[in-house]
């Protein structure tokens, strides 16, 4: 930590919220949103290098040794008089521990003007000047100032540029969206600033990741809300912040309901995915498109069966962090694709450190659990035409009993019980148009491998698209898929991910196969029976993808939280809070549950 260079940006991200700076700088996290998107495409000319490299006045040695440099004149064959404008200055600086690249910087012998481009509007919250006469002055807007990330910012860049042995006398931030030039003075209480900044930053980074704003305004716009979930760490913390749950929150909704990107499933043998500039192209065995979508819109991959995908069309997907997905005819998870993220370890030690304690491994498995049975226990009253009370009350029963277990095997029992009593009841959910199927799974009974009966069929390769949705959603929080609490670790096995989905399994895969059935979405038709079992055929797998997809964008509530997100959001915050929860952010684990 000691040697290392700090990017002046970073710094200044401290200054908008140490938690992000912590995310960012220390634990490699970035997520884009529109925001930032739309920042950098202000900053699209000036991040891009100058054309010819010159000698520069800036070519003096400096007066400290150990400063890298690169200088590139915008215009090497200007006036002399006139400034040279050099886009893209890279400085940095081992004796303060910074490195910047400057937007921009107008050079005149020794004399240097940061120039910092920002895509927004200066800071207008101070008090407008009086108005003398309020019936003929005009109304008058609030002073202009810089952001106090932006002073950071442009405070470190003066430092480093002095280091240089440049003289400073000003500073301007442009603010794109008044098109407003504004001049910063250079003085001391500016360099101090950048300095007290910079030094918080270092013992930021040296601890734990700081506790989220509570209730800031800022957190609406930042792109990382959705990974540092403020309000919903701040509600599960009642000690921090006074008031837990819903009233904490304030029912803020920072987190769109759902992602409008694409997840694709290709499941026709022999078709081929590739890249061809910002497009995903799907081919036939011939060469001929069968369909392209947009790169930038898509989620994730999922190739199902003997579809091809080229080397390069990985890799570019590896570059995105798009997962891919390899899943057998058959529905078996049997890869994923694991890019080499830029993040830190700090969840995966903290999850390898936590579920080596028994105490830790026994709250997560107890906490899917009892979600589990409450959510299988809500799908049959909800939809068995004809349940006995009693099994309700047994699931109930069921429910009390894993909620007090203090040791695996009994909570596996629990669970094992209860799973009984469900799927003893299953078959009643549906209705008489598939009561052929239904009396086939009566007679079966849930079995797994291989699967003996539509049923059967459609459970399991419902339950292996929820794997491979709750591994992405493992990733994406950091958590490691294949270190469990519930499900013990075993080679191929992705526990963690077995684990998030226990509470979804009922309220997605078994909720998409009883609709399917009874809407005649999926009929007897659909199946094959093959020495290796039941299984789907390709007009039944494209059946049962379009019941899956809807399930996967249907909108529920929080219980806790208040707001509605889809499923497979509803994955992700979960895999988060599981991490959050690991690091010591949230004191206890509460998963989905409907009424
Ligand atoms: S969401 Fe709020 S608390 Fe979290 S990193 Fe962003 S600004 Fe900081």
């Amino acid at each position: 930590m000691e040697h290392h260079l700090w990017p002046a940006r970073g710094v200044a991200e401290h200054a908008y919220c140490p938690r992000l700076f912590y995310y960012m700088a220390v634990e490699g996290i970035f997520a884009p949103n529109a925001d930032t998107e739309h920042g950098a495409g202000v900053h699209s000319r000036v991040d891009r290098p100058s054309a010819r490299p010159t000698a520069s006045p800036g070519d003096r040695p400096a007066a400290n040794s150990g400063h890298k440099r690169t200088v590139k004149p915008e215009d090497s064959e200007a006036d002399v008089d006139r400034p040279q404008v050099i886009r893209s200055l890279a400085l940095s600086s081992e004796r303060l521990g910074v490195t910047a690249k400057l937007d921009l910087a107008e050079v005149n012998g020794n004399t240097a003007i940061p120039v910092e481009y920002r895509k927004g509007h200066p800071d207008r919250r101070g008090k407008a000047a009086e108005a003398i006469d309020e019936m003929l002055a005009p109304p008058v807007t609030p002073p202009a100032e810089p952001w106090p990330t932006d002073r950071v910012q442009v405070g470190l860049q003066v430092l480093l540029l002095e280091e240089e042995g440049y003289s400073v006398p000003r500073a301007i931030v442009y603010y794109a969206a008044e098109r407003h030039r504004l001049e910063l003075r250079v003085d001391d209480e500016l360099r101090q600033c950048a300095l007290a900044e910079l030094q918080n930053a270092r013992r930021t980074a040296g601890g734990a990741r700081p506790a989220p704003l509570h209730n800031d305004p800022k957190c609406p716009r930042c792109s990382l809300q959705p990974i540092c979930l403020p309000d919903e760490v701040n509600a599960l913390c009642p000690d921090e912040h006074g008031p837990t749950g819903e009233q904490a929150i304030s029912q803020r909704k920072l987190w769109p309901s759902r992602d409008d990107g694409i997840h694709i499933v290709l499941q026709r043998e022999g078709v081929r995915v590739g890249v061809r500039g910002k497009s995903v192209r799907v081919t036939d065995k011939d060469g001929k498109l069968v369909r392209d979508f947009p790169l930038s819109s898509m989620e994730s991959l999922a190739l199902v069966g003997a579809v091809q995908v080229s080397t390069q069309a990985l890799q570019v997907f590896a570059d995105k962090e798009i997962p891919v997905a390899f899943l057998t005819s058959a529905g078996r998870l049997t890869a994923m694709m694991d890019p080499l993220g830029p993040v830190s370890a700090a969840v995966r030690t903290a999850q390898v450190r936590g579920l080596d304690d028994p105490t830790r491994v026994i709250e997560l498995a107890r906490a899917v659990t009892v979600a589990k049975i409450a959510n299988q226990r809500t799908l049959l009253m909800r939809n068995h035409a004809n349940l006995p009370a009693r099994v309700a009350l047994d699931l109930q029963a069921a429910h009390a009993a894993a909620e007090q277990a203090i040791t695996l095997d009994e909570l596996r029992g629990h669970e094992g019980n209860a799973a009984a009593i469900y799927f003893k009841h299953f078959s009643g959910m549906f209705k008489e148009n598939a009561r052929a199927v239904a009396t086939r799974f009566d007679e079966n009974g849930r079995q797994r491998r291989p699967p003996p009966d539509a049923i059967n069929a459609v459970l399991s390769f419902g339950y292996s698209m929820l794997t491979n949705e709750c591994t992405a959603a493992c990733r994406l929080a950091n958590l490691e898929p294949v270190i469990g609490a519930l499900h013990a670790t075993r080679p191929g096995r992705p526990a963690m991910s077995l684990d998030l989905m226990e509470p979804f399994r009922p309220l997605i895969a078994d909720s998409v196969a009883i609709s399917a059935f009874n809407r005649g979405e999926l009929t007897e038709g659909h199946f094959l029976d093959t020495a290796a079992g039941c299984a789907l055929t390709d007009a039944g797998r494209k059946a049962f993808f379009s019941a899956y997809g809807r399930r996967m964008d249907t909108e529920v509530t929080h219980p806790v939280f208040g707001y509605r997100l889809s499923y497979r959001r509803m994955l992700m915050l979960h895999a988060r809070l599981i991490a959050a929860w690991l690091l010591g952010e949230v004191p206890d684990l509460a998963f989905l549950t409907t009424r």
